[in-house]
């Protein structure tokens, strides 16, 4: 069995994504190819954003806004400790303190009331300037935008949704990487929507924001690509990811329903026996992973060895949250500063997890847990 499986995927798409490759090779733009704008013209469609910039990862996705709003020594982003390393990465690379808020105990989403209360920490103790809140749609579940905007809103902070594992989520039918004044998500390929290498994307509303954005994918290209008016990097997308894209994106709205399909099988099959994963009312996950919780760490080395031992793979997102990697030390955090978190990653394990699981493979699953 496999943990995402990108080989069954492929074979539906196959005429699709090797047409599409081979139309790069025929007309030779490898690099900012037509595939660009027309992906760019499809990704802002199907989240409903007025612009969408197509980038080299879900990190330079997230970089690149932070680099666009000035962002930098002696400024605070609010974000999650319980998420990949690079959320919190880039907040470090233009050079800002990353200020990390512990998670809702059900949705493992940033919760907006210790988010607040760390808003007023650091305007009290005056060190530093509150600048931004990166929330993260983790494992495929939207944040509390509703909650987070307003608390954006009143302490004058920029929001930059982390869509990377949300791509295809909604609420109320809106849908992820739609929030904030800027969204970034990832075509890694593991990821709900993924190419065969390395990409993501940017989405916006803001006219001026687009234009920041398109020139710092560029090297801060100004009116040619020898004229750089301010310092960007190399972040550009190239045209045969583009076009695997577009042939993914013809059967993607199906993988969401049969993500959603799966996820409620398991969910009815292990409720009983471990802790499944909560989807409030209004909001639909991508199921970018299925994790469950085991009663304790020993528990959970149990269930992952009897489920290795029938073929079944597992992983742990996140076994060592932000807040405890030496990358941070400099913060001075510990074991327990975050509850919430250091909690779940002592016991959170992940499942298998794509549209084409069976209902054998599920019901196996299931049997080993029971
Ligand atoms: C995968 C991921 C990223 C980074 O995406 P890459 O394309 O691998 O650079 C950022 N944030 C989260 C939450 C992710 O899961």
């Amino acid at each position: 069995m496999n943990f995402i499986d990108l080989k069954r995927q492929y074979g539906l798409i196959k005429d699709q994504v090797q047409s599409g490759i081979n139309a790069v090779l025929d007309h030779g733009m490898y690099i900012m190819g037509p595939e660009i704008a027309q992906l760019e013209k499809q990704l802002a469609e199907y989240v409903g954003v007025k612009h969408c910039i197509v980038c080299s990862s879900g990190t330079d996705a997230l970089f690149m806004p932070m680099m666009a709003w000035g962002i930098g020594p002696g400024d605070a982003v609010f974000t999650t400790p319980f998420t990949f390393i690079a959320t919190a990465e880039v907040i470090s690379l233009v050079g800002a303190t990353p200020v990390f808020v512990d998670v809702d105990d059900k949705t493992y989403n940033i919760d907006p009331s210790k988010l607040e209360e760390a808003i007023v920490k650091v305007k009290a103790e005056g060190k530093l300037n509150p600048k931004a809140i990166i929330p993260v749609d983790l494992f495929g579940l939207p944040a509390d935008y509703d909650s987070i905007e307003a608390i954006a809103k009143k302490h004058n902070l920029l929001v930059l949704e982390d869509g990377a594992q949300g791509f295809g989520g909604s609420k109320n039918g809106r849908k992820a990487c739609s929030w904030g004044d800027v969204a970034a998500t990832s075509f890694f390929p593991a990821k709900p929507l993924g190419c065969y290498g390395d990409g993501g994307a940017i989405f916006t509303n803001d006219d001026e924001m687009k234009k920041l954005l398109l020139s710092i994918r560029v090297h801060g290209q100004g009116d040619d690509r020898y004229d750089n008016v301010r310092i960007g990097i190399n972040g550009r997308l190239d045209s045969i990811q583009a076009a695997i894209l577009i042939a993914k994106m013809s059967i993607f709205e199906e993988e969401i329903k049969q993500r959603n399909v799966v996820a409620k099988k398991y969910i009815k099959a292990l409720s009983s026996k471990v802790v499944t994963p909560f989807v409030p009312e209004g909001y639909e996950s991508c199921w970018a992973q299925f994790c469950v919780l085991a009663k304790d760490t020993a528990h959970r080395t149990e269930l992952q060895a009897k489920l290795k031992d029938k073929g079944v793979p597992t992983a742990v997102y996140y076994p060592k949250p932000l807040h405890r990697q030496d990358a941070f030390s400099g913060l001075g955090h510990k074991f327990g500063d975050f509850p919430v978190t250091d909690a779940l990653s002592e016991r959170i394990f992940a499942l298998p997890m794509h549209p084409y699981l069976t209902d054998e493979e599920i019901e196996l699953i299931a049997s080993v847990i029971e």
